[in-house]
């Protein structure tokens, strides 16, 4: 007989104690029909990841994995963001299982694409991204944002899946290949694309959030882009070098252009264009100074070699 992969779904969760009593059972439902139909493994499970939730989130995350043996949780010792959270669920999960699948605890992302990413899996593919084919359920601004997001990461040369987020099939395979990206700052979606291996993608809609708030306001958006691309590519350095290239050359041609005025009798009028240049200068430097501190910081972290993520504590471990 095949043996049937077993799966761990990764499910970060931060602040949920509203929607997580609405989801788990959804989730565990969608486990229980795949292992019904044979698709996956009776060992397969749920691992949530609490990311130092300050709510009610692990005490209910605890009592889920008394409920039944397919839940199961780990807790950060502290809040550390979406990608930490889900890296510390991946990588619990590399060494027990086939496949992982992450997938946000809010019931935005399609569960019933879970299958069809199983389904890819077994005719071969190692990495399925579950890319959103309709944002209509977002709002104009958060769609108008995210879509600017998308197509600035692939201007700034961070190749990433369009559309596609955190929702994800990863085999344990590339999990242990991803193991050894050993960098401090993760942005998992555009990491996954360099590790290699066949890939697909599964198309969904997303939908509403099923109850709690979001925790990506527009600031966190801005926060992930210029993480991603600073950890991802050096593109900005190279548009920096770019602009004062052509900033001297046109800063030259001013100059000869200014001599020959003179020399022709015509002084340079008024001191406002001057004012105007400097001040334009001044502000290309100092965003330029910007853009590579943001990279020495970056550096700075990684040469620390601090650990992405600590386990605080997990469901079934006997603690007095
Ligand atoms: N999340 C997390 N740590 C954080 C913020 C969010 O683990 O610091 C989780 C959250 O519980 C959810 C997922 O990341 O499962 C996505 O967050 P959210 O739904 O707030 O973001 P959005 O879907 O609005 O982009
Ligand atoms: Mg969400």
């Amino acid at each position: 007989m095949e043996v049937r992969p077993v799966l761990w779904v990764v499910i970060p969760c931060y602040n949920e104690q509203e929607v997580l009593p609405v989801t788990a059972p959804m989730f565990l439902e969608t486990l229980n029909g795949m292992i019904a139909r044979g698709k996956i493994s009776d060992d397969s499970r749920i691992l949530f990841v609490n990311d130092g939730s300050r709510d009610e989130t692990w005490n209910l995350i605890k009592k889920l994995s008394q409920e039944d043996r397919h839940y199961s949780g780990i807790s950060q010792s502290r809040n550390r963001g979406h990608q930490n959270a889900v890296l510390a669920g991946l990588m619990e999960a590399k060494d027990s299982c086939d496949i992982t699948i992450s997938i946000d605890c809010d019931g935005q992302d399609d569960i019933n694409a879970m299958e069809k990413m199983v389904d890819e899996y077994l005719d071969g593919c190692e990495v399925v991204y579950g890319v959103r084919s309709k944002r209509e359920t977002d709002t104009w601004f958060k769609r108008t944002t995210a879509e600017l997001f998308y197509k600035l990461m692939s201007r700034m040369g961070v190749e990433t899946v369009y559309n596609h987020a955190d929702y994800r099939l990863v085999s344990s395979r590339v999990l242990q290949h991803f193991a050894d990206f050993k960098e401090v700052n993760i942005f998992l979606r555009g990491m996954f694309p360099l590790v290699g291996f066949k890939s697909t993608s599964v198309y969904y809609e997303r939908a509403e959030r099923l109850a709690g708030q979001s925790h990506y306001p527009l600031k966190k958006m801005i926060g992930l882009a210029v993480d991603g691309i600073t950890s991802l590519s050096i593109e900005p350095i190279h548009m920096i070098a770019k602009t004062g290239m052509a900033v001297s050359v046109i800063g030259f041609i001013g100059i000869i252009w200014a001599v020959v005025r003179e020399l022709t009798g015509h002084t340079v009028a008024g001191w406002a264009s001057t004012v105007c240049i400097i001040l334009f200068l001044g502000g290309i430097q100092l965003l330029s100074l910007g853009i590579i501190g943001e990279y020495v910081g970056k550096t700075y972290m990684e040469t620390k070699h601090r650990p992405r993520y600590i386990i605080s504590e997990r469901t079934g471990e006997n603690k007095e």
